[in-house]
């Protein structure tokens, strides 16, 4: 059994967002230790990063969604009471990156950052994209922070 097969979420929730998954594919969580090569192929430098490792199921995360394109889990250092990152399987580094042909990628992201916002109970929340060291980036494959469950607020530090 691998990690993301053993810290599988809820199968409950599996099953509802297997049916109303943004893209109309079931959702698999054990998928996730086994990405798309093609796709790893495609971004080296963000596949060395501890996502990738998450996502080749080296190291376990606490993974909340998963569907053929992305995996979300929640943050190791939440800064609220609800903190997940949806990541792509594919190794963007960021929007930077990212060009025309990531478009189905990028919206299927923000669906699921919705998607997995519903299922934790939110009502509102926070989703954010940090591209670049300077924008406070510090895990070079992309991801959408997903933040909720506290009132937040702007501007952001
Ligand atoms: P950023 O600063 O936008 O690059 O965000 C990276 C996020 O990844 C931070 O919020 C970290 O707490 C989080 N993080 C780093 N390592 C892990 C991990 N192994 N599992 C879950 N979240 C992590």
């Amino acid at each position: 059994m691998s990690n993301l097969e053993a810290m599988s979420p809820d199968p409950s929730q599996s099953e509802d967002s297997a049916s109303n998954s943004p893209a109309g594919r079931p959702v698999d969580p054990a998928a996730a230790a086994a990405p798309d090569p093609a796709a790893i192929a495609s971004g080296a430098a963000a596949n060395d990063t501890i996502f990738g490792r998450i996502l080749r199921g080296e190291i376990p995360c606490d993974a909340v969604y998963a569907d053929d394109l992305c995996l979300a889990f929640r943050d190791v250092n939440p800064q609220a009471p609800v903190h997940v990152l949806v990541i792509p399987r594919e190794a963007l580094v960021n929007l930077g990156d990212a060009g025309g042909q990531h478009c189905e990628l990028l919206g299927h992201l923000l669906l699921v950052a919705a998607k997995v916002a519903r299922q934790e109970g939110l009502e509102g929340w926070r989703t954010v994209i940090n591209s670049g060291a300077e924008a406070g980036q510090t895990v070079f494959h992309l991801h959408v922070h997903v933040i909720g469950g506290r009132p937040l607020a702007w501007p952001p530090g």
